[in-house]
């Protein structure tokens, strides 16, 4: 499979860039790291006239903690430094947790945080080569008008398979966005439309400049789950990102974040989890109720290597084991 010929662009500070995207926005890809948009272009899902590496620009860089603010991290820092900072596996392991579920060592020694948390949706009918997409019809993430995964299916189901951002949502973060029309800062929530066809709330002519994370209280139980069938390189099939406040004495859940991933077009904030949860006491009861309430929320189609109804199950397992985790205090 071989590269579409591209103009590659190298800007060495944040102006060149901003101005470069202004001049050839919808034209032109950002490349970070190169992971997951070079195979794609290999497979010719796009053909930018324009390629734009952030390599250069010392600003995107750098991992910054502070008591008050939390963590700060830039978008081309690699995974392989979160997963080793010290600071990360200390105050946020669910951070570093995620950040070494990616792929493989080599994926995240490339590999960055603002690469993982803009990637495109995948799905088994479009992350193809462009003549074995041919013996399907256009697929509407490609422009036609019909859903190969779901017969008949008007949207696209195509799916989030990042591991860091389930995780960085259940922790509240924010990511700033910069264009020529100047910052904008939004909650990583909000980044993702649930649009398989455009996943993303960005637009072409914005830079992710970095991640912000509210300080963490020490005694939150915070476990990041991932299911894939190998277990040295695969995205997720199914993914869960759980913040559990548990008062120990009383076993009352007094906070809790539940992110799903990798079970739909967007990571989902199980909110209702919250509110059947805050102010209860954990028992088994009520773990079963919240993991049914997981499972429920969990809207997988058949689009991925691994059946809806045992990505469902998983989610439901997961969310199980997460408060029953936060019930003996795992991860303290
Ligand atoms: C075999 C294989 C297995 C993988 N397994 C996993 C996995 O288990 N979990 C997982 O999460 N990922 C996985 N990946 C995907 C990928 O390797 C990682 O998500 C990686 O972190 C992507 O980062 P990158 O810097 O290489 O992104 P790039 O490929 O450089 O970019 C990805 C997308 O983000 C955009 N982008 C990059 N940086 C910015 C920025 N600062 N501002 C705006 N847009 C930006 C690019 O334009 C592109 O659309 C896998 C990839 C492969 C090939």
């Amino acid at each position: 499979l071989r590269l579409p010929v591209f103009d590659y662009r190298e800007p060495s500070s944040l102006e060149e860039a901003v101005s470069l995207l202004r001049e050839h926005g919808t034209e032109c890809k950002i490349i970070a790291g190169g992971t997951d948009l070079l195979p794609s272009m290999k497979q010719k899902l796009f053909r930018p006239k324009y390629v734009m590496s952030l390599e250069r620009i010392s600003d995107l860089g750098g991992i910054g903690f502070d008591e008050k603010q939390g963590l700060q991290i830039g978008s081309m820092v690699t995974l392989s430094a979160l997963e080793t900072s010290l600071t990360v596996k200390e105050r946020y392991p669910m951070i570093r947790d995620a950040a070494h579920a990616v792929g493989s060592p080599h994926l995240r020694r490339m590999g960055t945080v603002g690469g993982n948390l803009s990637l495109d949706t995948r799905c088994c009918y479009y992350n193809q080569s462009e003549s074995w997409r041919k013996s399907r019809p256009r697929c509407i993430k490609l422009g036609g008008d019909t859903c190969n995964a779901v017969g008949g299916g008007k949207k696209c189901f195509a799916v989030f398979s990042g591991d860091l951002a389930p995780a960085l949502i259940a922790l509240g973060a924010e990511i700033k966005l910069l264009s020529h029309r100047g910052e904008r800062i939004l909650p990583l929530r909000d980044y993702y439309t649930g649009n398989g066809a455009e996943p993303l709330a960005r637009d072409s002519d914005e830079i992710l400049v970095n991640v912000k994370v509210p300080p963490l209280s020490q005694d939150a139980v915070t476990p990041y789950f991932k299911y894939r069938i190998r277990e040295s390189i695969d995205f997720p099939f199914a993914g869960l990102a759980a913040v559990i406040h548990v008062d120990k004495k009383e076993k009352v859940c007094r906070k809790a974040s539940v992110v799903i991933g990798a079970v739909g077009p967007k990571p989902l904030d199980v909110h209702e989890i919250a509110e059947i949860a805050e102010g209860k006491r954990l028992d088994g009861r009520l773990i079963e109720e919240i993991s049914n309430l997981a499972r429920k929320a969990a809207k997988p189609v058949d689009n991925l290597g691994s059946s809806p109804e045992y990505r469902r199950h998983t989610i439901k397992a997961f969310a199980k084991r997460a408060f029953q985790a936060a019930l003996v205090g795992y991860g303290q």
